[in-house]
């Protein structure tokens, strides 16, 4: 019996055989999946390929004058029960922190506004609150009040914007699904795929339940059990950041997985059952390999095994995106109401410069900077090119001037700086989660090939953390 050490991969011994499994990626889906198959079967030989100097993929943090300061993503989902057995798993759960309570504002028909509290991605999910807002017109609360009666049964795979309006109106969806669910995923919530972005609601969509009826009639949950763990913040992450978490997830295969980076996958070979995993370095053999990379390398590495994991793959177009972080001096900055209240910033697609959204990161998370105020704006998505083609001084321009002219900022930035994330976010449109399952069901019949992360299974840590899991259980059995 193999026993747990802190951080440690651990469990009885499963299964006696001995396997070696390559992971291509070392973002958190792949760390994930590497210890997910190290608690499940500590004897398997596990080694993880990450092309870049570094592991985290998505997951960065650059020193701001001395602060850490996240420009990929910045915030973990802890309330999706994957991610909070892991935080806990990895002892995270001691350090967590939880992004300050306040909300982000919306700029509406009425200028900016407080996002209502309980408005989720996929719109409200509270009465009350919208209606006291303002926000929204007459007009559009007596459309949305019509959604027990304009309900109806509807297959899942919709796109998740066309669902949202046919329930509520389409100033419903304008006004909050459009700027929560679009900015998360760069995307045309008109393009996504309900059932790839919105798990959540395909038992509604497919039941023809009313979201409507179900909010009035919420229950209370159920008291906690003296055994349940304490709940983790919702959102939440680590001082210093995100950053925490891949630096745990490292340190729990250490000793146990040999993990390279600056190794780049090139392509994947088969002689008889082994499979090859051809590198710059030379290659690397396997009897198994899980491919945890964007949809494009994905799509070049699994493509000539299996035809039905190419199209899927393929047909997932990218958007590209950018983060500025800016820094204005704190007195000046927090004299802005939104700089000092809110935490962040949303708009409507068809509102957005080059600003799509912005984090007030010295608001929501204790950043320590002694004298500045720092904020990071979105840039980019699906269908624009502007992540890519701005200069650096003009994307800072745009970032800051659009951000000043929006919330009514009378400071200029003593610090900017830009990060791009070419090709970072996967569109999953309508026809995905089918051709998804196509894939699979080709990749099941190949033993030792193996797909995770965001293409397949979901944007955001959450999900990520899910595949990487997921994938784990499939390859040990
Ligand atoms: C700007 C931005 C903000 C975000 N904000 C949030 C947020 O606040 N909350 C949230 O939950 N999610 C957020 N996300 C999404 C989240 O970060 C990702 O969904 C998640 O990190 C993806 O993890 P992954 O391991 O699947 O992929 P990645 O992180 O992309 O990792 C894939 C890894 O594979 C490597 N690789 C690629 N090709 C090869 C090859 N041929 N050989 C070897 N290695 C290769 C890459 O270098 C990379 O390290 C954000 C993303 C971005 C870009």
């Amino acid at each position: 019996m193999t026993t747990e050490t802190a951080g440690g991969p651990t469990g009885p011994a499963a299964r006696p055989a001995p396997h070696r499994v390559v992971i291509v990626g070392g973002g958190v889906t792949g760390l994930v999946a590497a210890r997910q198959i190290l608690r499940d079967r500590p004897e398997t030989t596990v080694t993880v390929l990450e092309a870049s100097e570094r592991l985290g993929g998505q997951v960065l943090a650059i020193d701001v004058d001395g602060v850490a300061v996240d420009v990929g993503a910045e915030a973990i989902h802890l309330g999706a029960p994957a991610a909070a057995d892991l935080a806990r798993a990895l002892g995270l759960d001691a350090t967590v922190i939880a992004a300050r309570r306040g909300q982000s504002v919306l700029l509406t028909r009425r200028g900016l506004r407080p996002l209502p509290a309980g408005v989720g991605p996929t719109g409200p999910t509270r009465v009350g609150p919208v209606l006291r807002s303002g926000i929204l017109s007459w007009h559009a609360i007596v459309r949305a009040g019509l959604e027990p009666l304009t309900r109806r049964r509807q297959a899942a795979d919709v796109a998740v914007g066309d669902f949202v309006q046919g329930r509520f109106g389409r100033e419903v969806t304008d006004t909050f699904v459009d700027p929560l669910l679009g900015n998360l995923h760069s995307g045309d919530i008109h393009r996504l795929s309900l059932q790839a972005t919105a798990k959540q609601l395909v038992p509604v969509a497919e039941s023809g339940t009313s979201l409507l009826l179900r909010a009035l009639r919420k229950p209370t949950p159920p008291p906690r059990r003296p055994d349940e763990p304490a709940p983790l913040p919702m959102f939440a992450s680590w001082p210093g950041g995100l950053g925490a978490l891949v630096d745990a997830l490292a340190s729990s295969l250490e000793g146990h997985a040999t993990v390279r980076t600056a190794v780049r996958v090139e392509a994947i070979g088969r002689t008889g059952d082994t499979w090859r995993v051809d590198t710059g370095e030379g290659p690397v053999e396997a009897d198994a390999v899980v491919v945890a990379v964007g949809p494009r390398p994905a799509a070049v590495l699994l493509g000539p095994h299996s035809p039905a994991t190419a199209r899927a793959l393929e047909a997932v177009d990218t958007a590209s995106v950018a983060t500025v972080v800016l820094a204005y001096e704190r007195e000046a900055a927090e004299q802005n109401p939104v700089l000092r209240d809110a935490n962040g910033l949303l708009l409507n697609s068809s509102q957005s410069g080059v600003l799509k959204a912005m984090t007030n990161m010295s608001r929501k998370w204790p950043l320590g900077h002694p004298s500045w105020h720092i904020v990071r704006v979105s840039v980019g998505r699906a269908g624009s090119r502007v992540a890519v083609d701005l200069s650096d001084a003009q994307m800072i321009a745009a970032a800051s001037g659009e951000l000043a002219t929006l919330i009514g900022l009378n400071a200029t930035p003593v610090f900017a700086t830009v990060v791009r994330w070419p090709d970072a976010m996967p569109q999953l449109t309508v026809g995905h989660p089918g051709r998804m399952a196509a894939a699979r069901a080709e990749l099941a019949g190949i033993p030792g090939l193996h797909l995770a992360g965001s293409a397949a299974d979901g944007l955001g840590l959450t999900s990520t953390i899910a595949s990487g899991v997921q994938v784990a259980r499939t390859l040990v059995g």
